[in-house]
């Protein structure tokens, strides 16, 4: 069995992005009894959520946004940037518990507490661009905590794996040029999903050219689409990075019932995947894996997805 972390804490649930908007607070209550149900708290370290210091979230973001986000919310608005980023007064501090949380998680593991750990964030974060908030996204959590490693502690080449349903557009703009961090995606195709990005021949630009990966799943797909396009596509890549560390893009919105997405993945590929990619944390980064919430809207499901996500970190 490993030592694994579970970052989730009720602060999470400040951040109120506005009636009927589907990031909603009851998301991570959905998430928590799951495994709380499970039986999984008694053998989880539970982490509570920490404030990062600024320094780190500049290490991927605009000073000026960072400063714009802060006076948007503080000055009462509904909204930030897009129509889709519903904010409240408490959206910004809310971001920086979800980014310290992470990089507090990060140090766990690197000092051996722990073996890996699940981040059950919000606000989410792949869609967050250096000076820009997206889809639901202000701070791009996973981006941070991949400089944060190389900066923090030494760690040269880290690998992302994305398998929301949509596309990390932020993760792999801030990326998209470094040679040292690797970003797979495997989402529904940008011509019939947000945010619009993402097509395969988006591979990396200049000296990052080759560290970017797109897989593409259409409409109705499903489990047989997503298996092969992992076996074709997300293995031999990061095998080929062999990277010292995992940071995971955990979104459960591909599932058949989440109406965010058009594809049919089940509750047993959500695990396929994940034991798919602890095998390669075993082969490749000590077992190291970050594996941090982004979407997943289907109230309903969240439990198990998130019971058996836990589950295969601790147990795979
Ligand atoms: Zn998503």
């Amino acid at each position: 069995m490993n030592k694994t972390g579970y970052l989730y804490d009720i602060r999470y649930m400040l951040h109120d992005a506005g009636p009927y908007h589907p990031e909603m607070a009851e998301r991570l209550s959905a998430i928590h009894k799951g495994i709380k149900d499970g039986g999984l708290l008694e053998k989880v370290t539970v982490i509570p959520a920490s404030r990062a210091d600024l320094k780190w979230i500049k290490t991927v973001h605009k000073e000026a946004y960072i400063r714009r986000f802060e006076e948007v919310c503080l000055s009462g608005n509904s909204h930030f940037d897009d129509h889709d980023n519903g904010i409240c007064t408490e959206t910004y501090e809310t971001a920086f518990l979800a980014v310290g949380g992470i990089l507090d998680t990060i140090d766990r593991i690197m000092e051996g507490e722990l073996n890996n750990a699940f981040c059950a964030v919000r606000p989410p974060g792949h869609h967050a661009e250096a000076d820009r908030a997206m889809g639901f996204c202000y701070f791009n959590n996973v981006a941070v905590a991949a400089r944060y490693l190389q900066q923090r502690w030494q760690i040269k080449k880290v690998a992302i794996i994305d398998f929301d349903v949509h596309h990390g557009n932020g993760t792999q703009h801030i990326f998209e040029t470094d040679p040292s961090v690797f970003y797979y995606s495997i989402h529904q195709h940008p011509s019939f999903a947000y945010p619009g990005t993402g097509r395969d021949f988006e591979t990396g630009k200049s000296e990052g050219t080759g560290f970017t990966k797109n897989s593409l799943v259409l409409p109705g797909q499903g489990d047989g689409e997503y298996q092969m396009l992992i076996q074709a596509d997300m293995i031999p890549a990061i095998k080929k990075f062999d990277p010292q560390f995992l940071l995971i893009s955990t979104g459960f919105d591909a599932h058949g019932e989440d109406e965010m997405s058009d594809t049919r993945v089940t509750t047993a590929c959500f695990s396929w995947i994940m034991e798919t990619i602890m095998g390669l944390a075993k082969q490749h980064t000590q077992g190291r894996i970050v594996s941090v919430l982004e979407g997943g809207y289907f109230i309903p499901r969240l439990p198990e997805l998130a019971r058996n996500h836990l589950s295969i970190l601790l147990n795979g």
